[in-house]
């Protein structure tokens, strides 16, 4: 093969990181200090319209912390999406309540509000939408649900800095949100995650507990966690937060090449977007035949160098971990996801020429099983 492997995911880690992290280690203070402080702040102002932020170890941490914070605990039920990272459903698990899974329409993979409805029952006390692939959801329909039965709404913004509907940016939708700084996210920390708050007690409740439930030195108010991040993530996190924006624009210059060149190819469906959505490509994906995904995927690889990945292969309901807690949920739509979906490369490091190569990869391989 001429041309180098195409990945389906490439961090961008530059000098002005490994300058950032040196100066915090030169410092000789490492934990959490007043690099993470400034993170939060500067998090806060770009991404989530000042609200109060907390920084914690992962987004994991962040969205287990968050439901802690807001109460959530045995004998809830909180409506999560089943099509998602298993993080979110586990998050709801980790507390004592039950995860309940609801179906996603199929333009943008994300929580059908029909479904949710379907869903709600007297223990229910939140809906946790997945803003997934960076497409926001649906969110002016889930707040009308949940304000007609007295829900709370938390955000999984794991996939989705920098996302809006309607004009709100993502994490400014709900009484909190998670956005996750892992290395394949739009942007990293190295691991962490942000959890932005609608108001001060419920990050105070998060920042009691990531800090053991100190407030004080020694004077533990309840029982917590350590889910700290170090300064020197946050270092990273900072010098991240001042390139994402131009990211994201390729992201999205990439996505519209691949619109453009994948449309019309038979047998692909390319990504929709709503009408007032700003998508994020955290991934591109499109769907293809499920009795053709496994090959198309083999071929892209092999035959033309061109990485892809299927987000996400068993739907979280089915899986042995969760599935106790969805006896007999069938969810028709997510099954078909599940089994059509393939992102392809759409990160920033990408230039035209790997777009015009992942194009005619596809083009080639789905001709060659028509
Ligand atoms: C990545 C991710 C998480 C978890 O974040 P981590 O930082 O990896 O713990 C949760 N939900 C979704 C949808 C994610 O993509």
């Amino acid at each position: 093969m001429a041309s180098e492997f195409i990945p389906a995911a490439k961090p961008i880690i530059g000098e002005a990181e490994r300058e950032a992290v040196d100066r915090v280690l030169r410092s000789g203070m490492i934990a959490q200090g007043p690099e993470v402080a400034a993170f939060e702040r500067e998090f806060a102002d770009h991404f989530a319209e000042g609200r109060p932020t907390v920084a914690v170890n992962s987004g994991t941490s962040g969205l287990h912390l968050g439901l802690l914070a807001a109460g959530v605990g045995p004998g809830d039920e909180v409506i999560v999406p089943s099509f998602t990272f298993a993080a979110t459903g586990n998050a709801v698990a980790l507390t004592g309540a039950s995860p309940v899974f609801a179906d996603i329409e199929p333009d943008t993979f994300t929580l059908d509000p029909a479904s949710v409805r379907a869903a709600i029952t007297p223990r229910t006390t939140a809906i946790m939408p997945v803003h997934l692939y960076g497409h926001p959801f649906l969110a002016d329909e889930i707040a009308a649900l949940a304000a007609e039965h007295g829900l709370a709404v938390y955000e999984d913004a794991a996939q989705a800095h920098g996302a809006s509907w309607r004009g709100r940016p993502v994490g400014a939708l709900g009484d909190f949100a998670m956005f996750s700084l892992y290395p394949t996210k739009n942007m990293t920390s190295g691991e962490g995650g942000m959890v932005v708050c609608a108001d001060e007690d419920l990050a105070r409740r998060v920042r009691l507990l990531r800090n053991q439930g100190m407030e004080r030195q020694y004077e533990n108010e309840v029982v917590g966690f350590n889910a700290r991040m170090t300064d020197i993530h946050a270092a990273i996190g900072r010098v991240q937060l001042g390139r994402v924006d131009a990211w994201t624009a390729a992201r999205r210059r990439n996505a519209a090449a691949l619109d453009a060149g994948l449309r019309g190819i038979a047998g692909v469906a390319v990504p929709r977007v709503r009408e007032g959505a700003v998508h994020v490509y955290h991934q591109y994906t499109i769907r293809v035949p499920a009795s053709e995904r496994d090959r198309i995927r083999g071929a892209l690889k092999e035959e033309h160098g061109v990485g892809s990945g299927v987000y996400y292969p068993i739907p979280n309901h089915r899986l042995p971990s969760l599935a106790r807690f969805a006896p007999g949920v069938e969810l028709p739509e997510t099954e078909r996801a599940a089994a059509e979906v393939l992102s392809l490369p759409v990160h920033p490091s990408l230039g035209e020429p790997d777009i015009e190569r992942i194009v005619a990869a596809v083009a080639a391989v789905s001709r060659a099983g028509a």
